[in-house]
C-alpha cells in the first residue's frame, strides 16, 4: 500500500525507546523526514543514529522535557529551521506509576497531568499554525486501553488521559477545516521497557512471578499475546497517511482485542 509519506516531517515525542521509538523507525520506513525527542541526550542519539543507519532519512534528535512548555516550542522551532515544516507531529511520553487512589500523591497527579495531558496541549499549540499554512497536519496522541476501559492500580492513567480524548475529538472539530486530521492511539499491553516495569511492580504487590503477571496480560486479549510496539507503530503511520484521510477524531485501540466493550 502506498502510503503517501515520502519526505514528510515527522515529529514523535518519547521516541528514545519502546513504542515511540518504533513509530519514528516506522515514519523513516515510509520516506519521512524525523525529528525525535526524550529527556536523555544519549539514548536519544543512539537512537537517531541507528534510524539513519537503518533507513538513510535525516533524523533531528533534541533532548527535551515534554514536560516543560518552552522545551517544546524551542524543539519545534528546531525542527521548522532545519526541515522547513512539520507535517506529523505523535505526542508521546512515559506512563503515569502504577498505584492505587489512595496511594497517589497529589504530586503524582500533578505529573500525570504534565506528562500525558499537558504536553499534548503544548505540542498542538505549535504545530497547528504550521499545518495551518500548509492545509495538511496529522496530530497523533499515544495514549492508552485505559481511555475506554479502566486498568486496576492504573488510576492516574485511567483519569487522566481520557483528558486527551476530551482534546482530541476537540481539535479535530476546530482544525478539520484547515486539512488537519486529529485522533488517539490506545494501545493495550505491549512489550516495552514500560510494561516490564509495571510487572515488576505488580509482582512486588501480588507475589507473582513477573512472567506469570505477563502470561495473565497475554490471556486477557482474543490474540492471546500481548503486543509489539511495530504493531502500534503501523496504526500510527496508517493513520498520519493518504490512506486514512478521512478519519479524525477517533480512538483506534491497539491491544490485540483486548477492550472488552462493543
Ligand atoms: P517507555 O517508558 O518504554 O518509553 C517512553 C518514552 O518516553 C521513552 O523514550 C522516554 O525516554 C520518553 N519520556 C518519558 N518521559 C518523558 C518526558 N517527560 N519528556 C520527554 N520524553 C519522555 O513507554 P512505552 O511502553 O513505549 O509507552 C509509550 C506510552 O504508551 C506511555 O505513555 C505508556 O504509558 C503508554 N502505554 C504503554 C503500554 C505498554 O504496554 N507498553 C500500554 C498502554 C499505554
Amino acid at each position: 500500500m502506498e502510503m503517501g509519506l515520502r519526505n514528510r516531517v515527522a515529529i514523535v515525542a518519547g521516541a528514545s525507546q519502546g513504542i515511540g521509538r518504533a513509530t519514528a523507525e516506522a515514519f523513516a520506513a515510509e520516506g519521512c523526514r524525523v525529528a525525535i525527542c526524550a529527556r536523555n541526550a544519549a539514548s536519544l542519539k543512539a537512537a537517531a543514529e541507528a534510524i539513519t543507519k537503518q533507513h538513510g532519512v535525516e533524523v533531528l534528535d533534541q533532548a527535551v522535557d515534554v514536560t516543560d512548555a518552552s522545551a517544546v516550542h524551542g524543539f519545534v522551532e528546531a525542527v521548522i529551521n532545519k526541515f522547513g515544516s512539520v507535517d506529523i507531529c505523535v505526542t508521546n511520553a512515559g506512563g503515569p506509576p502504577a498505584k492505587g487512589f489512595m496511594a497517589a500523591s497529589l504530586e503524582d497527579w500533578r505529573k500525570a497531568v504534565d506528562a500525558n495531558f499537558l504536553s499534548a496541549v503544548y505540542f498542538a499549540r505549535e504545530v497547528i499554525p504550521h499545518m495551518q499554512r500548509k492545509h495538511w497536519g496529522r496530530i497523533i496522541t499515544i495514549t492508552s486501553i485505559t481511555t475506554k476501559q479502566p486498568v486496576a492500580d492504573l488510576v492516574l492513567s485511567n483519569a487522566v488521559r481520557t483528558s486527551v480524548v476530551g482534546l482530541v475529538k476537540s481539535l479535530a472539530n476546530e482544525f478539520g477545516k484547515d486539512g488537519i486530521l486529529v485522533n488517539n492511539v490506545g494501545p493495550g499491553f505491549t512489550a516495552t521497557d514500560r510494561l516490564k516495569q509495571l510487572a515488576k511492580t505488580r509482582a512486588q504487590n501480588s507475589g507473582q512471578k513477573e512472567e506469570e503477571i505477563f502470561a495473565g496480560w497475554a490471556a486477557d486479549a482474543p490474540l492471546k499475546r500481548v503486543g509489539e510496539p511495530r504493531e502500534v507503530a503501523d496504526a500510527i503511520v496508517w493513520l498520519a497517511s493518504e490512506r486514512a484521510s478521512y478519519i479524525t477524531g477517533q480512538t483506534l485501540l491497539v491491544d490485540g482485542g483486548a477492550y472488552k466493550g462493543l
